[in-house]
């Protein structure tokens, strides 16, 4: 190994745990997890240092509002787009911390991640991670409202009709819209009508940097699948549209938009 580590080759170290056979009981030798042994390959083949010192928060998933002890409100948002942001991030060495409301999907080796499920839990995570974030990644499908009294006990039925009142869950971007200084904010917008008006109107209220348009409407696009049809808009009012691609992709393609940004930044305060 010493001698196959000083020619450069890699290792996926292995882990601990019940050894091959019972009388070799448990130990370290266990082959390491595929994901681990993916994510290892992927960093070799793919890992660049663009955002290294950066730290990266990203936001993904549905958020669920209880109604009842055994009952929620939520949306059909998977995370996959979130988790292919972090995972993306990471890849170009940033440091990443993905906040992720339920979700089916495998963990990121070399992600910290911290599970939330309601709006107002996601908020207390984002706020205590984000005063050291230097980009944030709000891909969360965060619930707009929520249950005014959440009911003690399960609800019962009965012939009546039921009214159950909402109030508005707190809109996180846009209070960190208000505190922004240095961090460059990435908000999407999922419309399914007048998307460009909306998204853009969007990117101003909530003082967005960039925001990613899709059309759950549209074939190939939106929350459960594995791509994504999206536009990039820009604070003056751009917009560019990318062709149908695997979420992984679209994920490159908003950070590469992003770290042309900290170059700018960069540029400008190097010129004074
Ligand atoms: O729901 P809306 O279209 O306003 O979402 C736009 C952006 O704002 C998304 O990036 C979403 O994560 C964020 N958002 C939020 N808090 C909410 C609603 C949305 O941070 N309560």
């Amino acid at each position: 190994m010493a001698k196959l580590k000083e020619v450069g080759y890699a290792f996926v170290d292995p882990e601990f745990g019940a050894l091959a056979t019972s009388a070799e009981g448990e130990g370290w030798g266990r082959l390491a997890d595929l994901d681990r042994i993916v994510q290892k390959v992927k960093l070799l083949v793919l890992g660049s240092q663009e955002l290294a010192g950066k730290k990266v928060l990203v936001t993904a998933g549905p958020t669920r509002e209880p109604i009842d002890p055994v009952r929620f409100l939520t949306n059909y948002s998977s995370g996959k787009m979130g988790f292919a942001l972090a995972e993306a991030a990471m890849l170009r060495g940033a440091s990443v911390v993905l906040i992720t409301g339920p979700n089916h999907l495998p963990k990121i080796e070399g992600v910290r991640t911290v599970e939330i499920e309601t709006a107002r839990e996601l908020k207390a995570a984002v706020e205590r991670e984000y005063p050291d974030t230097d980009i944030l990644l709000m891909a969360a499908a965060v619930a707009d409202y929520e249950a005014k009294k959440v009911a003690p006990h399960k609800l019962k039925k009965s012939g009546a009709n039921l009214t159950i009142e909402l109030q508005r869950a707190p809109d996180i971007l846009a209070s960190l819209g208000k505190k922004k200084v240095d961090c460059i904010h990435v908000g999407f917008a999922l419309e399914t009508e007048k998307g460009h008006a909306n998204a853009l109107k969007k990117l101003h209220a909530k003082n967005l940097d960039l925001i990613v348009l899709n059309n759950q409407l549209e074939a190939g696009a939106g929350f459960a699948g594995d791509t994504n049809v999206v536009s990039i808009l820009t604070k003056d009012g751009q917009a560019e549209k990318l062709p149908q691609l695997p979420k992984s992709e679209v994920a490159e393609a908003i950070l590469d938009r992003v770290c042309a940004l900290v170059q700018q930044r960069l540029e400008r305060v190097a010129a004074g």
